[in-house]
């Protein structure tokens, strides 16, 4: 691919702008020399003002979501693309989240440009299980584990079952539950087919991979060895 392409997909800016860069002599290769809009360079051998690229297609990001902030691309706001660099949401392929965490749900978010991983992880097809700890309002009752493990739990308002789910106690009014499905708000509907409000919920676990040191708001970009964690 071509420079001019490559680094306007990367949301560098348009076409226009990006070809301003390279008359300003702004686009080097790693040894400084300039390049030009039609050269065909290696991307981890590129420098806009002295600096690596951005990833290339296929980037998937970790986000620590915060309670308060929505996955949608056109909602009101505050948005999780707010919490990454602008220069993020000029990109081609978009970047998606991998399914959606409600407003009031905290914890892991994958986002990506790579559509097949998307539909890989999100897939029930691939049984890749995600982990919540849920807080309800009061004590659990001891039959949850053995409700979502059942494979016949219909929530309200759909027909078919959910696959069986794992329920694990962690206290009196908390536990860790594991999904390998992803149906709209399904975790505060499963606690409500068993008579439960959920009053926090939060998100530690995709496939095997967890939050690590992410503090709410923040973000990294995974390593391949981090993705492969994921299935
Ligand atoms: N289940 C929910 O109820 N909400 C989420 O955000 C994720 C799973």
């Amino acid at each position: 691919m071509k420079l001019l392409r490559m680094i306007a997909n990367l949301g560098y800016g348009s076409r226009k702008e990006v070809k301003a860069m390279f008359r300003a002599g702004r686009i080097t290769d790693v040894d400084g020399e300039v390049l030009y809009a039609d050269d065909v360079v290696e991307h981890n051998r590129v420098r806009v003002d002295g600096e690596a690229l951005d990833p290339p297609q296929g980037m998937v990001i970790a986000l620590h979501k915060p309670v308060g902030v929505t996955c949608s691309h056109n909602d009101a706001g505050p948005l999780v693309y707010d919490l990454l660099p602008p220069r993020f949401l000029q990109r081609r392929p978009v970047l998606s989240s991998v399914g959606r965490l409600d407003r009031d749900t905290s914890g892991l978010l994958l986002l990506t440009d790579d559509g097949a991983l998307l539909h890989r992880i999100i897939s029930p097809k691939h049984h890749v299980p995600k982990t919540y700890v849920a807080t309800v309002t009061d004590p659990l009752r001891g039959d949850e584990a053995e409700r979502f493990a059942a494979g016949d739990l219909v929530l309200k308002g759909e027909t078919t079952a959910l696959a069986p789910a794992v329920c694990e106690a962690l206290g009196a009014r908390q536990a860790r539950v594991v999904l390998t499905e992803g149906r709209y708000h399904q975790v505060r509907r499963m606690f409500a087919a068993c008579g439960h409000h959920v009053e926090s919920l939060h998100r530690e676990r995709i496939g095997g991979l967890g939050l690590q040191d992410l503090a709410p708001g923040d973000w990294r970009v995974l390593q391949r060895t981090e993705i492969d964690t994921i299935f």
